[in-house]
């Protein structure tokens, strides 16, 4: 059978007709026609692509995301479709209107509400770092919630679609990364430039490798400065598709630095669904609207837990409270990962289930997740 191409994909979408997207004659259009499919990415046979709407319609636009996702599984040799709906741009809406001087979100993928709320600013030193096309924050509000695992587990799933991929443990002040990624040693160095040290197919630096995870480490101004830019420009990443910085929890000193040294395609905050976790990932969310980087979407982490007996679910920190909290900001809902034995063994020993297991229902979880981060970046790019 011939390989399958994104234009086996587009052909069966022009099947898919939007009703509010119409020709001059008045006859809908279908979604292709229409430039509502953006970022399509095919990797052996897993289909991903994001579906631009007119955010206002929100939700009401799920029946057209499921049969864009149904019109696209019905291609032979396809084996998943991954389909995001994401509020549109003005450029690819049906009815281009003219080029208009109003303001446009500050870089792209930038949501309409998160881009209204950002604060206008002198442009800052940001620097894209050479060779890496896509560095992204994954941030929480607060310690414990999840984040280096979400990282770690979206980073090989990123990996697992192709990508070249890096992870950064920015987390000076617990770095957890060498413990999870199951990395003991120093890295390399030249004289000049380290060399990041590889497991489950990322490069990774930590400052976890230079000192001990249970020293407590003092940082002043200047020192975290330096640590963090030395860890991001100093080591020899080489070419990377994505680039995936573990933040430090919170909004303080060293997050800011960070977010205006280099140039972040996107951010993701990771937090659990109680009130005060919220309240933390709030304030995150406006850290990075404040600095212009857009917000790629928020992530649960911790939504429920499984009785392993009866398979029932308990919401032990309430429901849906991020996904609220996100539809309330404006931004996207990128998904919810439960309280799962197997996701605290697999992380505390070293052996990302992403990695380790990757049929399981667990990776597949994250896998998800890292299929709506790849498509959301590559319409960046577009
Ligand atoms: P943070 O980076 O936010 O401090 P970690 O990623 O270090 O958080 O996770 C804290 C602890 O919670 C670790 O022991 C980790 O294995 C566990 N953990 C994280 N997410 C889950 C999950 N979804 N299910 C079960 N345990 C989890």
């Amino acid at each position: 059978m011939a390989s399958l191409t994104k234009e086996h994909i587009l052909n069966a979408l022009t099947h898919v007709r939007d009703t509010q997207s119409a020709n001059p004659k008045g006859e809908a259009l279908d979604v292709v026609s229409a430039g509502l499919i953006q970022g399509l990415v095919i990797k052996d046979g897993h289909v991903g692509f994001s579906v631009e709407v007119d955010p206002r319609d929100g939700a009401a636009k799920e029946p057209l995301r499921k049969a864009c996702e149904e019109a696209a599984y019905g291609v032979p040799g396809v084996l998943s479709v991954t389909a995001v709906l994401t509020a549109h741009s003005q450029q690819s809406a049906a009815s281009t209107p003219p080029p208009q001087p109003a303001p446009q979100p500050a870089r792209p993928g930038l949501s309409r509400k998160a881009s209204a709320d950002a604060t206008p600013k002198a442009a800052l030193s940001t620097e894209p770092l050479p060779g890496i096309t896509h560095t992204i924050a994954v941030a929480s509000g607060k310690g414990g919630v999840g984040k280096s695992t979400v990282a770690i587990n979206l980073a090989i799933g990123l990996a697992k679609l192709g990508k070249r991929v890096g992870l950064l443990d920015a987390d000076i002040y617990g770095p957890s990364v060498p413990r999870l990624m199951g990395l003991k040693g120093t890295p390399e160095s030249d004289g000049k430039r380290l060399k990041p040290m590889e497991a489950w197919g990322l490069k990774t630096m930590s400052i976890g490798f230079m000192v001990d995870e249970d020293t407590p480490m003092i940082w002043r101004g200047p020192m975290v400065m330096s640590a963090l830019t030395q860890m991001m420009r100093d080591v020899e990443w080489g070419e990377l598709d994505v680039l995936v910085v573990d933040m430090p929890p919170g909004t303080g000193d060293a997050q800011l630095t960070l977010v205006q040294r280099v140039a972040l395609a996107g951010a993701i905050i990771v937090s659990t669904p109680q009130d005060l976790a919220l309240i933390d990932a709030r304030k995150g969310l406006a850290m990075f609207t404040k600095t212009r980087v857009p917000i790629l979407g928020m992530i649960e982490n911790m939504s429920y837990f499984i009785s392993p007996e009866s398979g029932e679910k308990t919401f032990i920190f309430g429901e849906g409270g991020v996904r609220r909290t996100a539809e309330e900001l404006g931004c996207d809902f990128l998904g919810e990962i439960p309280l799962l034995p197997k996701i605290r063994e697999t992380s505390d020993s070293g052996e990302p289930i992403t990695a380790s297991a990757p049929d399981s229902a667990e990776a597949k979880i994250f896998l998800d997740l890292a299929a709506k981060v790849a498509i959301k970046l590559s319409a960046a790019k577009s």
